[in-house]
């Protein structure tokens, strides 16, 4: 069953996790090399897909059956830790959020917001998946706040 797993770019060139089937988000050197413990990063070239599943064991794989799972990385990450940043950048946690949510005025997610449009903010190159984590904080944000 596990041949049905899709490892090559298919026709919209998505791609999934071998493990887990997660679409997963081409990942470039910047954040590998971030990221990654030296021995393990030699297993992957220059880019590599980021599985993005917290409950998946794979952080990152690419086509040649090579995986870099949690245990691989320099440090703890969000979201396979909660209590590490969301945002690589400048550093927003979990609890940032919560805090605004309490006060009742997205302050520290604003403060984001104005840093993430200056140059000191470098997702490709410290995001764990490259991307840009405003997506995220807004989710966890709408989520938090509806409990
Ligand atoms: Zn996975």
């Amino acid at each position: 069953m596990n041949k049905a797993f899709v490892r090559e770019p298919d026709s919209d060139a998505s791609v999934r996790c071998p493990r887990c089937g997660n679409l997963a988000t081409e990942t470039l050197r910047g954040p590998l090399d971030q990221h990654v413990l030296p021995e393990p990063r030699r297993r992957l070239g220059d880019s590599a897909w980021c599985c993005g599943n917290v409950r998946c064991a794979v952080v990152y794989f690419d086509v040649f059956d090579q995986v870099v799972c949690v245990e691989d990385l320099r440090a703890e990450v969000y979201p396979y830790s909660s209590a590490a940043p969301i945002c690589a950048c400048f550093g927003l946690t979990l609890e940032d959020i919560e805090l605004d949510i309490r006060e009742g005025q997205p302050i520290r997610i604003r403060e984001l917001l104005r840093k993430s449009r200056t140059p000191e903010a470098a997702c490709s190159q410290l995001a764990l998946n490259g991307e840009c984590c405003l997506k995220e904080v807004q989710r966890v944000y709408l989520k938090l706040r509806a409990l």
